[in-house]
């Protein structure tokens, strides 16, 4: 049975590395990953290949940058000729960027079997463009493999009960790369911070696309550095851009984006986690950090009722006096929501046929 896996940017590597290295356990499977360029950087992107070590993709698409209609629409061109090539059985996509709804939209258009890694979220925000992009996705797949009982819940409210696809309860993929990773956590070169800090990470369209939210951000953040503790702000690419184009000052310490395994250990060494991050909210609860999330919604809902996650917005006041509040506390992780480590084998054994 031929895989073809479509990745594209850094939230995907994290979640295909595990999810490939337990396919691969199966000889009967063949995977073949197509890459399309979403995220290119080093940093953003082949980093996390070789520190994963995930195998190279097949294909190397390169599509990035543009509106996203654009960039769907030349993803949706590009990977239409390699499906017609490889003919996969069926094609394997992962939560809610634009790589994953131009997958899948050509492999159902091409009668090919779509499974959705992270299917069943929701932050009920249609102008997230992510929020489109797993609504779509989910409607066009027919192995909906879910992270955790409110995914399940979500696709039963929008009546998938009664649909002819198998929504499956397999744990989180995040989790598993985290704890498999863990013992292999790297110190970022050049970070010379001695007690503890806050780990930040901002990139959001909805905040890095509106002047308003982004200066009030950084005055939050400026704000923490200032009176709590030292932010470390590894800095996406989009970010970085935007508060060029803002041209206020941001005092906080920034960095270029790091590998995974640096990741991994700024989140173990941190007293408090700032993000806009989908997967960085669930990875401070892994490392049982507390995470203060700069959105008005979340599709990791249950963290914010564990009490794990403050959900602030995007007002400077709210983001400082919460990082206040929540620095050096430890979460409770006992409720251990994201399956503890198992969904990528889950998701492996299902695909093959071996059930869950
Ligand atoms: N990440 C990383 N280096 C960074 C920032 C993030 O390795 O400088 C990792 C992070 O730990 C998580 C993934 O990238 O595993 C999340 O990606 P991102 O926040 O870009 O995407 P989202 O989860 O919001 O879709």
């Amino acid at each position: 049975m031929k895989i073809l896996t479509i990745v594209g940017a850094r939230p995907q590597f994290v979640k295909a590395a595990v999810v490939s290295k337990a396919l691969a356990a199966y000889p009967r499977l063949k995977e073949v990953m197509l890459h399309t360029g979403q995220h290119f950087d080093a940093n953003m992107s082949s980093i996390f290949f070789d520190q994963l070590l995930i195998p190279r993709p097949s294909h190397l698409l390169d599509i990035h940058g543009g509106s996203h209609g654009e960039m769907t629409g030349r993803m949706m061109i590009e990977v239409e000729r390699v499906m017609q090539a490889e003919k996969p059985d069926r094609v394997l996509v992962y939560g809610d960027t634009n790589s994953t709804l131009a997958g899948a939209l050509v492999a159902t258009k091409l009668h090919v079997p779509v499974a959705h890694v992270e299917a069943g979220l929701r932050s009920f925000d249609r102008r997230m463009p992510e929020e489109i992009n797993r609504i779509l996705t989910d409607q066009v797949s027919d192995l909906l493999f879910c992270p955790t009982d409110t995914a399940i819940q979500n696709l039963s409210n929008e009546g998938f009960g009664s649909k002819p696809v198998s929504m499956l309860k397999v744990g989180d993929v995040m989790q598993d790369s985290a704890l498999l990773f863990s013992s292999h956590a790297i110190k970022p070169a050049g970070i010379k911070i001695a007690g503890p800090f806050v780990l930040a990470t901002l990139h959001r369209a909805e905040n890095t696309d509106d002047s308003k939210r982004l200066g009030a951000l950084i005055e939050g953040l400026n704000a923490i550095h200032r009176d709590t503790a030292p932010v470390v702000l590894p800095l996406h690419p989009r970010t970085r851009a935007a508060i060029d184009r803002l041209g206020q000052r941001l005092v906080v310490i920034t960095i270029d984006p790091v590998g995974y395994l640096e990741m991994l250990w700024l989140l173990q060494h941190c007293g408090l986690v700032l993000t806009d991050s989908g997967g960085v909210q669930k990875e401070a609860y892994f490392f049982e950090k507390m995470c203060v999330t700069m959105r008005d919604t979340t599709e990791w809902t249950e963290l914010v009722e564990l009490g794990a996650n403050s959900l602030v917005g995007a007002s400077s006041e709210a983001i400082s006096a919460a990082a206040s509040v929540n620095f050096g506390r430890k979460v409770d992780t006992e409720a251990s929501v994201y399956g503890g480590g198992k969904a990528a084998n889950r998701i492996a054994s299902v695909i093959a046929g071996d059930g869950a």
